[in-house]
């Protein structure tokens, strides 16, 4: 008997833009909190294709690690554009600053 793998289905790209938001919001000095994060993932989500892998045992295959550093800088520019419209959407910002 093989031993019971957990198999996990999930979008890899989440995973990257993750890895990457907080560097890119710092940068750009802008407000990092929770809602201003998860629009610019939202953003940014949307408009970079979707990776959907298998993994087991929450490991990445190494197909997607070189998916990775191919699509890097295609991902963090997709990331910048996004925080651009969130800064651009002064509405929270501003309350916050109140
Ligand atoms: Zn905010």
């Amino acid at each position: 008997m093989d031993t019971i793998d957990t198999m996990e289905l999930k979008n890899s790209m989440e995973e990257f833009v993750e890895r990457y938001i907080d560097g890119v919001m710092k940068e750009l000095d802008m407000c990092t909190c929770q809602k201003c994060r998860f629009d610019v993932m939202a953003i940014a989500l949307n408009n970079l294709p979707p990776l959907y892998t298998v993994t087991r045992n929450g490991a990445l295959f190494n197909k997607v690690k070189s998916m990775e550093s191919q699509s890097g800088a295609k991902i963090i520019s997709e990331i910048t554009k996004a925080a651009k419209i969130v800064m651009k959407d002064a509405k929270h910002y501003e309350k916050k600053e109140e």
